[in-house]
Parts: structure tokens; C-alpha cells; sequence
């Protein structure tokens, strides 16, 4: 298994768009490593550099300590799972399996250089190598039932577990990820995340996954690399980029439903103005500079009240339910927002409620869509 490190990696396509901007990126000897964000913000780019798909136009990338810019993707010891898993029709699920090791075998030549006897034990000896190989990726990933049919006889699920059988056949150095789950539906989408996890752990390789789902993301990744316009905003576990994001970007990038924001200014006095309303900061916050900023406010973290103190006043506009919890989105003079809570009797739509964010639950960030977090006094 292998780390593997960016430095001062950049990336800038033939027609001059800047995918990737400057990065440094170190990846440990078996971590599970995901590159997340919306489409178009370079994560696929980053990934097929380290793949050797793409040329790198700045910096160094190394595997293992070895710079491998000008080494040929063959050679870098690495496996890629596609979203695409384009496997051969013709051939079975064990075909398909073996294939890739079958071709990087010794040359059957070099083999019949040797007296006869030991050609064939040497043969033998490696089919029966790659036999067990095959059969021990298709236990893993339960497919050894399938090793006998076609592709056009799988389920989606099936094939991708194929496409994954054939890199861990390989025993690679690391695996690469590109949306491997992306066209699976939503039920198998969330099996196969588990799957992945558990093989992660089995093997204790070295992944580097990319997804633009951030549940995906927080699911599978040891840590999460959060990606917007080529710029890498946060590198971090799942954990702290959700409770600490760096900016507003990664912040309502993250979390489902997505955070709520009032931007307005915090006054001499700790107190934050907003569209006419006066709330009072967390002691926490009480510290942070007067002038503009911007709250965020998860929907979990608003609390329907029944005092004004510090509430925002609001009124349904709908209530949807999930079974353990629902979430109201209301109407105010702040904006919409969306309050994630306990189901619960007595709630109606046009109703007038009051909210109130709990003291943990403020996050203040600069102004501007991008703002960088303010840390906590
Ligand atoms: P993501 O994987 O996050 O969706 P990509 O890495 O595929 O993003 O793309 C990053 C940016 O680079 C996008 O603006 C995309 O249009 C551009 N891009 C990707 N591939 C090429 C290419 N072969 N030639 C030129 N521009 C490209």
C-alpha cells in the first residue's frame, strides 16, 4: 500500500482553463481519502492526474515517496474504478476478472525459452496464481455465483461489483474512485457505501474516491477534501467540516437540508441586526468584530419556542414529513428558512411560530458568499 503526495500540484487544460488550482495534498498509507464538490470544481481532474490520465502542469505528484509525472499510468500501481464500468460482453465475470492479470503475465515466449516440463509447471503455477486471486475478489465482494455469466446477465449492482473485482484482483498500491456509485439507484447506491467501508477496512488500502455527494462524501472518507472553482476549501475529517466549516461555501455545501443564513451586522454591543430583529450573540461569539457578517444556522440547531427572547418569528409555509423527523419551511422577515425537528401534533401550515438558534448552533462567517469562518473566542 502507498501514501501518496501533491505538491504545489496545478493543473491548466489545453484551451486555458484553470481546473485546478495550486494544491498540496498528502494522502496516508491507507486512508480513505474523498474528493468532494459540485461539478466542475476539478475533482475528477485532480483524480486522473494522480492516475497519470492527465498531465500535471505544475508541481509533484509521488507515490511513495517516488515522483511519477512522467511515469506512465501502467506503471503507477494503481487501480481505477469508473462510474462507467465498461466491462467485456463477451467475456464471463471470471473472464473479466482474470483479464487484466492474464495480459500482464509473463510472456508465454520468455516462458518457452525454458525446457518443456518447467514451461509448463511455470504456466501452471500461474494460472493457478490468478485463479485464486479471482476467487478470493469475488468471495470478497460476494459475486463467487456469478463468476459463470455474462454481463448482460448482471444487475447494476453486480456489474459494479465486477468493475470493482477487477482492481482488487490486481492488489494494487492504491485505488482511485471517479462516481463509482453514480449509477446505481438511491437504495443500492447507500449498500454499496457500506460495502466500500467494510472493504476499506479489509484491505487497509490506500482509496482516493471522488463524489460531487456530499453524503457520500461524509459516509465513506476518512477525511473530506472540499472543492469549489478548482480551489481546495477545507481538508478535513467528515466531522469537523461539518461542524466547523471554513467558509460559507463549505458550510451550505455540506448537511442536508442545507444551512440557513442571515447576513447582517453584528453592533457595538454583541448584538446581531437583522432586518429589523435584535439578536443576542452566543457567549461564545460575544468577541467578534462589529460590522458585517453573516450567521449560519443548521436546520437542527433552530428550536421552535414559545417566548419572543431572542426568537425569530415566522410562519409555515409547509411541513414535510420523513418519518422520524420533519422539516418546516417558513417565512420571515430574515428570509426562508427550514427548521429540522421531532414530529409533533398542533403544527399546521400558515401557522405563526417562533425560532430560536440554539447557543451551539451559530456559526458567524465574513460577508460575501464566500466568507471565511470567524473562529470562536
Ligand atoms: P469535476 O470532476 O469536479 O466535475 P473536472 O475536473 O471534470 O470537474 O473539470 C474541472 C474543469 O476543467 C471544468 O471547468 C471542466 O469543464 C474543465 N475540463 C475538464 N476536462 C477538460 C478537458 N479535457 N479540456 C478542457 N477543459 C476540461
Amino acid at each position: 500500500m502507498a501514501n501518496v503526495q501533491l505538491q504545489q500540484v496545478g493543473k491548466t487544460y489545453d484551451g486555458g482553463v484553470r481546473a485546478v488550482e495550486t494544491m498540496d495534498l498528502s494522502i496516508a498509507d491507507g486512508e480513505f481519502l474523498v474528493l468532494v464538490g459540485p461539478s466542475g470544481c476539478g475533482k475528477s481532474t485532480t483524480l486522473r492526474m494522480i492516475a497519470g490520465l492527465e498531465e500535471v502542469t505544475d508541481g509533484t505528484i509521488s507515490i511513495d515517496g517516488r515522483v511519477v509525472n512522467d511515469v506512465h499510468p501502467s506503471e503507477r500501481d494503481i487501480a481505477m474504478v469508473f462510474q462507467n464500468y465498461a466491462l467485456y460482453p463477451h467475456m464471463t465475470v471470471a473472464g473479466n476478472l482474470s483479464f487484466g492479470l492474464e495480459r500482464r503475465r509473463r510472456h508465454p515466449s520468455r516462458l518457452r525459452g525454458l525446457f518443456d516440463a518447467g514451461y509448463r509447471s511455470a504456466r501452471r503455477e500461474e494460472l493457478r496464481s490468478i485463479r485464486e486471486r479471482v476467487e478470493k475478489a469475488a468471495r470478497m465482494l460476494g459475486i463467487e455465483a456469478l463468476l459463470g455469466r455474462h454481463p448482460r446477465e448482471l444487475s447494476g449492482g453486480q456489474r459494479q461489483r465486477v468493475a470493482l473485482g477487477r482492481a482488487l484482483v490486481r492488489d494494487p498500491k492504491a485505488f482511485l474512485f471517479d462516481e463509482p456509485l453514480s449509477n446505481l439507484d438511491a437504495k443500492l447506491r447507500v449498500e454499496m457505501r457500506t460495502e466500500l467501508r467494510i472493504l476499506h477496512r479489509q484491505l487497509g488500502a490506500t482509496m482516493i474516491y471522488v463524489t460531487h455527494d456530499q453524503e457520500e462524501a461524509m459516509t465513506l472518507g476518512d477525511r473530506l477534501v472540499v472543492m469549489h472553482d478548482g480551489i481546495v476549501q477545507q481538508v478535513d475529517t467528515p466531522d469537523r467540516v461539518y461542524r466547523e466549516p471554513a467558509n460559507r461555501f463549505v458550510a451550505s455545501f455540506v448537511g442536508t437540508p442545507t444551512m440557513n443564513f442571515f447576513e447582517g451586522s453584528v453592533d457595538s454591543a454583541a448584538r446581531f441586526q437583522v432586518a429589523g430583529l435584535s439578536l443576542s450573540l452566543p457567549a461564545a461569539h460575544r468577541s467578534t468584530p462589529a460590522g458585517p457578517c453573516t450567521i449560519g444556522v443548521r436546520p437542527d440547531a433552530l428550536e421552535l419556542v414559545s417566548d419572543s427572547e431572542n426568537a425569530i418569528p415566522c410562519s409555515i409555509e409547509t411541513i414535510e414529513f420523513l418519518g422520524d423527523r420533519i422539516d418546516l419551511i417558513l417565512n420571515s422577515d430574515v428570509g426562508r428558512l427550514v427548521c429540522r425537528t421531532a414530529p409533533r401534533s398542533g403544527l399546521a401550515e400558515g401557522d405563526a411560530v417562533l425560532l430560536r438558534p440554539t447557543e451551539a448552533g451559530v456559526h458567524l462567517f465574513e460577508p460575501g458568499p464566500d466568507g471565511a469562518r470567524r473562529s470562536k473566542s
